[in-house]
């Protein structure tokens, strides 16, 4: 794999939440052409003081932009704007020199959004992950859905993506074919567990996730039911 290039308008501030979910932590973004005077956030993150205070010093904050709402990525939102004064947009936006285009991918979440700015980078929050695979948050989350999602994200060729958690991609053309591949293999694994008896979404986990963390079963049983939902 090339190595991917981090553009110079983008700057990640990592927060220190790791664990099983969230890889090394969540990724803030923070969005600036080098020519300037303010910035663009997107996902703010924990509530964490330290974390929501190193974001803020790149500011001044001219929008705050939101993946999804999950906790990890939104539970700093409130206290994010009382530091900063910013505000949250949605859709597309100009701002920071940049041109921030809102594409809906929904499926980890139904909110899930990823943004393409100036047509050369993605920020695609949980929906690609830059290690391992993500999670369909059954019942909120839609198998049906997300595949459309990847396929639209395959649809931009080859660019950068800047994801919600671990390390920048160097092609979501790339990242996107290999989320299908793998969400086609699952499928038939389920399916298989199905005919050879796997009568609970649990059963269901312990034939397919058996060499995933035990840990990460439960996430494992919500993409299990969204993939019993979408087989129904
Ligand atoms: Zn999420």
């Amino acid at each position: 794999m090339i190595p991917a290039v981090v553009p110079g308008w983008a700057t990640l501030v990592r927060a220190p939440n790791p664990g099983p979910m969230t890889l090394d932590g969540t990724n803030t973004w923070v969005l600036r052409d080098p020519s300037a005077g303010s910035c663009v956030v997107v996902d703010p993150g924990p509530l964490d003081e330290g974390h929501l205070a190193a974001v803020a010093a790149h500011g001044p904050v001219e929008a705050v932009l939101l993946t999804h709402g999950h906790p990890d990525h939104v539970e700093g939102l409130p206290r994010f704007l009382e530091l900063t004064g910013a505000e949250v947009r949605t859709g597309s936006v100009r701002a920071a020199g940049l041109v921030i285009e809102a594409l809906p991918t929904p499926g980890h979440t139904a909110d899930s959004v990823s943004y393409l700015v100036d047509g050369q980078a993605v920020l695609t929050g949980d929906t690609i992950l830059g290690r391992g695979s993500t999670v369909v948050a059954w019942p909120d989350g839609n198998l049906g859905d997300y595949l459309a999602s990847l396929e639209e994200l395959m649809g931009l060729g080859p660019l950068v993506v800047l994801p919600g958690h671990g390390p920048v991609l160097p092609s979501v053309a790339e990242a996107a074919a290999r989320y299908l591949a793998h969400r086609h293999d699952r499928l038939a694994q389920v399916r298989a567990a199905v005919a050879a008896g796997a009568s609970t979404p649990r059963e269901v986990v312990e034939a397919v996730y058996a060499e995933v963390d035990p840990q990460l079963w439960g996430a494992a049983e919500l993409s299990v039911r969204a993939q019993l939902e979408y087989l129904s």
